[in-house]
């Protein structure tokens, strides 16, 4: 094996990204090797293109960057059990502490030191990539290096989507980027009644449409109130899945949410927003935040899922060679890709 690989590295502080030739890292006792097949482009991805404050403030340089990945392995640690080389996997990017009381109770997704892989510590948009064992999660023949390089955004939608029982629900969901139409499927696949997804985009409603068995509002052009009479619901909807960061939408989404209404909020608005609390309180609605994806049952439930006929293979609409990143993250800028997938072979 070489010990220089290409990565696309945040090299100095400035927008864009630079592929560059790196050492292979070396792996500690607890960590394998992966031999990285596909990337994901994130949005988080996109900020650190774009070297926003946020970026400026969180991102070391240089850093290999990227978080969403597949591959395989090609080298253990000695402490490793349970995994071999060859093994096709993905993989938790949330590198988790083991001292805090949430991990200490198995709560890992809340553990207070996360750190991820592609934002704090070296990641994913290379040819190699170290990770612990302990985050390694192996992948079944029935789900393709593809699907496996979108799992880390697929678990984003399928906490939020799972934070409440959806069984015969009706569900809107406020914001159809790629995580947003992920999440409208797994409610369909959960067995909502009705899944309803609002946008401003038209591009990415239609992607909506295609991806999943959803309605489409474009709330430009179209009230919440007539969807949910021409849907012949009593009241409105039961679940909200806030997929947007947009104020407009969250206001939306209370305005139409029937009395006890649940919300499970992954959108992140972009500072501080006035919110007509007095409406969520006397409508009894419950608000969860959400971050990340829950360790490791969301990635058992997707993979189940997944084994299980959900399909979200149309949210990846741009595909390119790891060296044409620039077209890639061009895609992703535009604002009507869905998915973008590197490929690292
Ligand atoms: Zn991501």
């Amino acid at each position: 094996m070489t010990n220089e690989m290409r990565a696309l590295v945040k090299a100095a502080p400035e927008v864009g990204l630079r592929m560059q030739t790196r050492p292979v890292p070396e792996i500690g006792p607890d960590d394998v090797l992966i031999r990285v097949k596909k990337t994901g482009i994130c949005g988080t991805d996109i900020h650190i293109w774009q070297w926003d404050d946020w970026a400026a403030r969180t991102v070391p340089v240089p850093l290999v960057t990227g978080h969403e990945f597949a591959g395989e392995i090609v080298d253990m640690g000695r402490n490793v059990e349970g995994l071999s080389l060859g093994q096709r996997c993905s993989g938790e990017g949330h590198l988790i502490g083991k001292t805090s009381r949430q991990s200490r109770a198995g709560k890992f997704h809340l553990d207070p030191e996360t750190r991820g892989i592609g934002v704090n510590e070296q990641g994913a948009f290379a040819e190699y990539l170290r990770l612990p064992a302990f985050n390694v999660v192996p992948l079944p023949d029935a789900i393709d290096d593809e699907i496996g390089a979108i799992l880390d955004p697929l678990g984003n939608a399928v906490h939020t989507a799972l934070s409440f029982d959806l069984l015969g629900e009706d569900v809107l969901v406020t914001g159809a980027g790629p995580i947003g139409i992920m999440a409208a499927a797994v409610a369909r696949h959960a067995g909502a009644r009705h899944v309803v997804i609002t946008d401003v985009n038209p591009a990415r409603l239609a992607l909506a449409g295609e991806v999943a068995d959803v309605r489409p509002v474009d709330v430009t052009g179209e009230d919440l109130k007539d969807v949910i009479r021409e849907l012949g619901m009593k009241q409105g909807f039961d679940v909200g899945l806030e997929m947007s960061g947009n104020q407009m939408a969250l206001d939306q989404m209370v305005e139409s949410l029937v009395m006890g209404g649940r919300i499970a909020l992954l959108g992140i608005p972009p500072g501080k927003s006035p919110v007509d609390w007095s409406r969520i309180v006397f409508k009894a609605i419950t608000i969860k935040g959400v971050y990340g994806r829950e360790i490791f049952e969301t990635w058992y439930k997707m993979i189940a899922m997944l084994e299980n006929g959900l399909d979200v293979r149309r949210v990846i609409t741009h595909r390119f060679k790891a060296d044409d990143y620039v077209a890639g993250f061009k895609a992703m800028l535009s604002g009507r890709s869905g998915k973008v997938v590197l490929d690292w072979n």
